[in-house]
């Protein structure tokens, strides 16, 4: 396979703390031999385990950016045992248009791996992570939020796995992440994601869905922040005592935990993130908008479980996730 064109500007073998850039070439009518600039931030100190952490995957959420921005500033080499490598803004052209997808390619970074070296800028973004970046690690933590259209209750995930070794490697950084909420996710498609492509390597791999509403609040940065850090301290690399406060544990048996709108208009729910819900227990209405005789569409949980996501929007239209439930555990 070709060589990646991005160009890293900061040099990976070399100790102590680098601010730089993945360098990918972009040429276009306001830059003809122009470039798309990613920050990242390269701690090394010494031999020891590499973390790769990441935000701005989707590039309207918020919770990633903001806490490895803060740590690129905070962290001191001293402080490390090993190589941290922080990309706050994977999908860089999508961040600065604070749209979930790139507003060059369209471009969906976790539907676009395994990428390609000579394809659209977002499938070349997802090549260096496959082939240079992923590589060099041991550790991944990817932060997500819901974005625009979709609210979470605060929650670290890890992935049901075929290899039990590394499910329970996942599951130990998740819980030491330490979010309010740790869950056993399910994924609705799961094709191209980096999470998918993390875990195929061996990674140890978490995610997270830390809010939304194409925002962040103090509460979800705080989590986000501690999160980073106890992440990089159970891996070793970080000094310090994990800080560790009670999570509610959560697992997805089922597809349906999943609830998707089947008509427009103004959605109308009748409970809230966090709440308990029993099969058949009304969900929401979709008001018709269009005809004021209508009766809205009723939508009913179809399992027993507690509401862990909704859509974030005033209006809905047919295909939208509306809302998705998970299951808590006494583990
Ligand atoms: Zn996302």
């Amino acid at each position: 396979m070709r060589d990646n064109p991005i160009t890293p500007t900061i040099d990976f073998d070399r100790q102590g703390v680098q601010h730089g850039h993945l360098r990918l070439p972009y040429s276009r009518d306001d830059s003809a031999w122009g470039s798309i600039m990613i920050p990242i931030t390269m701690v090394k100190n010494g031999e020891g385990p590499c973390a790769l952490l990441t935000g701005g995957n989707h590039g309207d959420e918020y919770e990633g950016p903001l806490a490895l921005t803060a740590l690129a500033q905070e962290l001191k080499a001293e402080q490390v045992c090993g190589t941290i490598l922080l990309v706050p803004f994977m999908n860089q052209p999508a961040f600065a248009a604070g749209t979930r997808t790139s507003p060059i390619d369209q471009g969906n970074m976790n539907r676009a791996f395994p990428g390609l070296p000579d394809g659209t800028p977002t499938q070349k973004i997802a090549d260096f992570f496959q082939r240079s970046l992923l590589p060099m690690a041991d550790v991944v933590l990817d932060f997500h939020s819901g974005g625009r259209t979709l609210d979470f209750v605060p929650f670290a995930a890890s992935h049901i796995l075929d290899d039990k070794s590394q499910e329970r490697r996942c599951r130990a950084a998740r819980d030491a992440f330490n979010a309010p909420f740790s869950i056993d996710m399910r994924e609705i498609d799961p094709l191209g994601m980096y999470d998918a492509a993390a875990e195929m390597q061996g990674k140890t791999f978490v995610t997270t869905e830390l809010g939304g509403g194409g925002t962040a609040t103090p509460r979800t940065i705080s989590i986000a922040r501690k999160g980073a850090r106890n992440f990089l301290k159970h891996a070793g690399i970080l000094e310090g005592q994990i800080d560790l406060a009670p999570t509610r544990s959560l697992t997805q048996p089922d597809d349906a935990c999943f609830h998707f709108a089947e008509d427009s208009g103004l959605v109308d729910f009748k409970l809230a993130l966090g709440d308990t819900v029993e099969a058949g227990q009304l969900l929401a209405h979709i008001w018709n908008t269009d005809h004021l005789g209508r009766p809205p569409q009723e939508i009913h949980a179809q399992r027993d479980g507690l509401l862990i996501a909704r859509h974030h929007p005033g209006l809905i239209q047919p295909g939208d996730c509306l809302a998705v439930l998970a299951v808590e555990t006494t583990a």
